[in-house]
């Protein structure tokens, strides 16, 4: 009897434990992909990112004489309907640790074994399972840096190979139609302009990270701050659907250290990063959606209004926060200090709830990753663990001077002041009901740096009385 593999974040044949081991059973393989209501409630550009992963990896399996099966519904029922029409001994899957996938996982494990089928989850999403790194008490780390002094230490396991085909069943399910599934719908005008800044797939996946460890590991400590520059890995689109393996990561990473490559350190504590956010969100599942620290529940930051609204559109009249806002929009990424940046504003200049930019961030990122958002949210706000003091408040135009000295950033985003077809092509994207024009002048500041740094200290004050 053929084993079913259910793929959801892990759109890969290379490095990937469930597959090796499913392969180790020398039983044919059925790769499936389901949209459930889990996968289809994430945010409108991830989703839309998602499919073109999908495709792609359908394609890579075809090449090994294999198929992926699409099929929609509720997890549970999807696969034992499955079972039944193959005969199928049961399901793989790798592991995933987010709190919205989480008790679906457990349901349908526990669904499966209860009928006596296989029912085998495997790591595969990080280097360590997250309750693998454990303070000397047996506890879980707060703070970052003693993390990634145990978890530097720990060995990695090998990359495992690609098989080289894939064996299979003696006939094929029926399969669902990709484009039926319209998984584009809820991006309205912005697929088209986004296209293009996304790199889809395993194979563009494992060049993007020998290019950048060919060529731009040794610059990575000193320029990965400058918006501008093409400095990063641009891994984390990949990651996010498990195009690439961390482990892969780590080990190239690994490799540069040793040979004496400058940047190489700073780029495997980056990777540990995503680490220590998904241990946190283990932990602390709650991180994804309230204060990490409770004592941050009553701080009197804003919901909606018409500030977030202009946050949102990149039409502050604060040239860094507007340029980032833009590139997120068009690219669906945004360079790491530019989050900070837009994330420090957001919740210091505007005290705006940092919910606001969390699920922004949701809908728009097309590397979104709910630990990574989270920790990253809640790091930017002060109310996360080892979080940077509220008190300090980034400011967006010396930030700019340092990270962006040339303007080349805010020029490439802002077509107002400049031609560039990346500026232009932000007026695309946006949904018509903006109106957006970039003929118009560019807007006043909604807030002065100076007043919205006094309120911000005056809020954070009277939460110390
Ligand atoms: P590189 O500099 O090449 O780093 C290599 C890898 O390390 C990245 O691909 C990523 O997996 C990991 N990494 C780097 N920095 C961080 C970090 N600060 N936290 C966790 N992992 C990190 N990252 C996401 O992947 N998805 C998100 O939704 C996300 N939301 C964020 C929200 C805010 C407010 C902030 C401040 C940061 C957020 N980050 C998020 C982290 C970081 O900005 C991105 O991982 C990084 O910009 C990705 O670019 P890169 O792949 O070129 O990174």
């Amino acid at each position: 009897a053929p084993l079913l593999l259910w793929f959801r974040r892990d759109l890969r044949v290379t490095d990937l434990p469930m597959l090796s081991e499913a392969l180790a059973t020398g039983r044919p393989v059925m790769p499936v992909f389901i949209l459930d209501p889990e996968t289809e409630s994430i945010g409108a550009a991830a989703l839309w990112r998602l499919g073109l992963g999908v495709e792609a990896f359908a394609a890579t399996l075809e090449r090994m004489g294999s198929r992926l099966i699409l099929r929609r519904g509720p997890a549970l029922d999807v696969l034992e309907r499955l079972i039944a029409e193959t005969g199928a001994a049961g399901v793989f899957w790798s592991r995933s640790y987010d709190p919205a996938t989480r008790p679906r996982d457990e349901a349908v494990k526990a669904g499966l074994k209860a009928r006596g089928l296989l029912a085998q989850s495997f790591p595969g999403f990080l280097l360590h399972e997250p309750w693998e790194i454990e303070t000397g008490q047996g506890g879980f780390f707060k703070v970052y840096t003693p993390f990634w002094r145990v978890a530097s230490k720990r060995p990695v396991p090998p990359s495992l190979a690609a098989p080289a085909f894939l064996p299979e069943p003696p006939a094929w399910p029926q399969s669902d139609r990709l484009q039926d599934w319209n998984l584009g719908a809820r991006m309205r005008r912005g697929a088209a302009v986004m296209a293009p800044h996304q790199r889809v797939g395993e194979a563009k996946a494992l060049a993007r990270l020998e290019e950048f460890i060919g060529q731009r590991i040794g610059a990575y400590g000193e320029a990965r701050d400058m918006m501008a520059e093409d400095a990063t890995s641009g891994l984390s689109e990949n990651l996010t659907y498990g195009e690439i393996s961390p482990r892969r990561i780590w080990h190239a990473g690994y490799r540069a250290l040793e040979e004496g490559q400058a940047g190489a350190e700073q780029f495997l504590k980056e990777l540990v990063w995503r680490e220590f956010a998904w241990a946190l969100l283990h932990h602390t599942p709650h991180i994804a959606q309230s204060n990490w620290k409770p004592d941050w529940d009553g701080f009197p930051w804003g919901m909606e209004s018409d500030k977030a609204e202009a946050w949102r559109r990149g039409m502050t009249g604060e040239p860094v926060i507007d340029a980032a806002m833009r590139q997120l929009y068009v690219t669906g990424k945004m360079h790491n200090r530019a989050r900070m940046l837009v994330g420090s504003y957001l919740t210091k200049h505007l005290m705006t709830h940092w919910k606001i930019g969390l699920d922004w961030f949701a809908d728009t990122l097309t590397d979104w990753d709910p630990a990574a958002n989270a920790m990253g949210w809640q790091w930017v706000a002060g109310s996360g663990p080892d979080a940077a003091p509220y008190f300090r408040i980034f400011n967006p135009a010396t930030q700019a001077e340092k990270f962006d000295p040339a303007k080349t950033y805010r020029r490439r985003w802002l077509a107002e002041f400049s031609r560039d077809p990346l500026a232009l092509s932000y007026f695309d994207a946006v949904p018509k009901s903006w109106a957006l024009d970039p003929a118009r002048p560019y807007p006043r500041p909604i807030v002065s740096l100076e007043a919205g740094r006094a309120l911000a200290l005056a809020s954070y004050a009277q939460r110390k009385a």
